[in-house]
């Protein structure tokens, strides 16, 4: 499995972490959480949100090859606007109570 592959989009194309446009975090007691990320797909277009652990992301970039692009890229990726943080705000009130629970800790 490639590790620059983030999340898959609903039409069922592997986002890669050059298709991101923005990412966020979610800070509970001063940690990262969860790392929430806005992509467009290169393939139908949609622009979705997807919310994921923090630590599978933070693994996910250690595990890029150094010389990777997409990584620098995401480096270079603007801030969170306010119209995102609504979107997530949405999202996040759409979790799971499982979710909300893994949230709190
Ligand atoms: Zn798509």
């Amino acid at each position: 499995m490639r590790m620059d592959i983030v999340v898959r989009c609903v039409c069922g194309h592997r986002i890669g972490l050059h298709e991101l446009l923005a990412h966020g975090f979610v800070v509970l007691g001063g940690e990262p959480a969860h790392v929430y990320l806005k992509y467009r797909c290169s393939v139908c277009d949609y622009e979705g949100l997807e919310i994921m652990e923090y630590e599978r992301w933070n693994r996910m970039l250690r595990e890029a090859e150094p010389a990777d692009r997409g990584v620098e890229d995401l480096r270079q990726l603007g801030p969170i606007t306010a119209c995102e943080q609504l979107q997530f705000a949405q999202a996040l009130a759409n979790l799971t109570e499982t979710e909300l629970a893994e949230l709190k800790g």
